[in-house]
């Protein structure tokens, strides 16, 4: 039922009518969509790409939009249609006109026409109302299969909401599995329906695309920027707690204010900023990025507000106990004074290396205080094991053992603060727990009876 293109057509026009190209990701859908597409060159009417279910009811229109609109709505067999008026070429009247054409083969056709700005050019997207509910249905499928394939927002080239979601679905995985610490910034810009009253919606776009390219401009590689509504934007910062995405968020906002906008001049934008925590959905934790958002509008705009619970709060909670049991006691010497006097500095090392994370100081001096308390652990592992050899420790093998257990868990973590990955809540897990709690105020109190023995005490028994 396709009509050839007239061999009158000059060359690139018959080129303009092929069908889209399958190596686009929804072309295919578009091609064989049971609802009428035709793209539009905005500058001269000219009808540049159409898929089959247009061609089978236009055909290939020579005309300019505006003269082939007119075309197609007169006729005495038609209802006068109250709006003849073509949707207007820019596009940017947001309203469906519903109108009787007649198709190509002279029948009347009972159509709701839309008009999208797609980039640079206008999509019109005729949906057929002649027929019964169930080609609705189809329509309805198919518009639905096409939606859920698209990646990118055609505006910007960004990540989609949709594909937005998925990423962070897979990260909140990862981040439940391994406790690698995420975060997101929700970015709205400010007074962006002012921008498009005064300049008009086609600068606005110019606006979203300048400011999707200063947002990425920022982002690590590592980062997912997406385009979550109109003027509203999300980065997904895997492997960054709740001070990282601070700083980052600080960086975009004056990416964003520090230059004019080409045609519109100052543009802000207001930030909200929340770090997953392990009870929380993707839709809790949104919601408590979106409220730091509103409190930074609400603030004035132009600023960076964080949702104050973060995944390091949630853990302090949880090992709160053992966190206490850091400070120095004298209650927890064991008896012999090289040990003892290494467990303490042990201690304040740890201390020091807690306030440090809890108050997000510089990577470096983080990393620095873990390379010192690395190494003075591995002094101190040496020392307790030869001490326990020469009281005859029976469980010293075991001892030992469990101490590269230790070395092994703090090289690796010294690793990942070395390549700005240290997940703060394994951190204060290996020294509260690990270091601690379960070693140094655990399994070192079964030497202590060793320790303490006299020259000519009897050698301890085990209950
Ligand atoms: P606030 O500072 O509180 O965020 O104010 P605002 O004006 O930015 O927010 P509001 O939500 O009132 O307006 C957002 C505007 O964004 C309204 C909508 O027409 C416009 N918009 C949404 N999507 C697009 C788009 O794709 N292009 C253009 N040009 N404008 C869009
Ligand atoms: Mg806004
Ligand atoms: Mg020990």
């Amino acid at each position: 039922m396709d009509s050839p293109v007239p061999d009158t057509y000059p060359e690139t026009m018959s080129q303009g009518f092929s069908p889209l190209p399958d190596s686009l990701d929804c072309a295919a859908i578009l091609e064989r969509l049971p609802v009428a597409l035709a793209l539009i060159d905005p500058g001269n009417g000219q009808f540049i790409r159409s898929n089959e279910a247009f061609r089978q009811n236009f055909g290939h229109p020579a005309q300019p939009f505006p003269d082939w609109w007119k075309r197609v709505h007169a006729s005495p067999r038609l209802p006068d249609t109250p709006d003849m008026c073509p949707p207007p070429p820019d596009g940017n009247a947001r309203d469906d006109i519903e109108s009787d054409m007649l198709s190509i083969d002279g029948s009347p056709r009972h159509l709701r026409t839309q008009a999208r700005r797609h980039g640079h050019h206008l999509l019109l997207c005729f949906v057929d109302l002649t027929d019964n509910d169930s080609r609705q249905d189809l329509l309805r499928q198919a518009l639905a299969e096409m939606e859920a394939r698209s990646v990118t927002d055609p505006l910007t080239g960004l990540l989609t909401r949709r594909r937005l979601e998925e990423a962070s679905l897979s990260e909140m995985h990862r981040f439940r599995r391994f406790g690698h610490p995420i975060s997101i910034i929700i970015a709205d810009i400010d007074h962006f329906k002012h921008i498009n009253d005064t300049h008009g919606h086609p600068v606005g776009d110019q606006v979203l695309i300048e400011f999707a390219l200063r947002l990425a401009g920022e982002c690590r590689d590592l980062d997912v920027l997406g385009r979550y509504g109109g003027e509203e934007f999300v980065v997904l910062l895997p492997s960054t707690p709740l001070a990282g995405a601070i700083t980052l968020a600080g960086k975009l906002r004056l990416a964003v204010c520090r230059q004019p906008f080409a045609g519109v001049g100052s543009v802000t934008a207001s930030f909200g900023v929340a770090e997953c925590v392990s009870k929380e959905d993707w839709n809790a934790w949104l919601t408590r990025a979106d409220r730091a958002l509103y409190a930074a509008k609400h603030a004035g705009r132009n600023r960076v507000e964080a949702a104050p619970e973060s995944a390091f709060d949630e853990r302090s909670i949880k090992h709160r106990n053992r966190l206490d049991r850091l400070t120095w006691e004298d209650g927890h010497c064991v008896g012999d004074p090289i040990i003892d006097a290494q467990h303490q500095n042990l201690f304040e090392l740890a201390n020091r290396l807690l306030n440090l994370v809890r108050e997000a100081g510089p990577p470096a001096e983080i990393h620095t205080t873990i390379r010192a308390l690395s190494d003075a652990t591995r002094r101190h592992f040496r020392d307790e094991e030869a001490i326990l050899s020469s009281v005859a420790y029976p469980r010293h093998e075991q001892h030992a053992k469990a101490h590269r257990v230790l070395s092994a868990k703090l090289d690796a973590l010294s690793g990942q603060s070395a390549m700005g990955t240290l997940p703060t809540g394994k951190l204060i897990e290996f020294l509260a727990y690990d270091l601690v709690d379960h070693h140094a105020l655990g399994a070192d109190r079964d030497f202590i009876p060793w320790l303490r023995r006299g020259p000519r005490d009897p050698a301890p028994t085990d209950d």
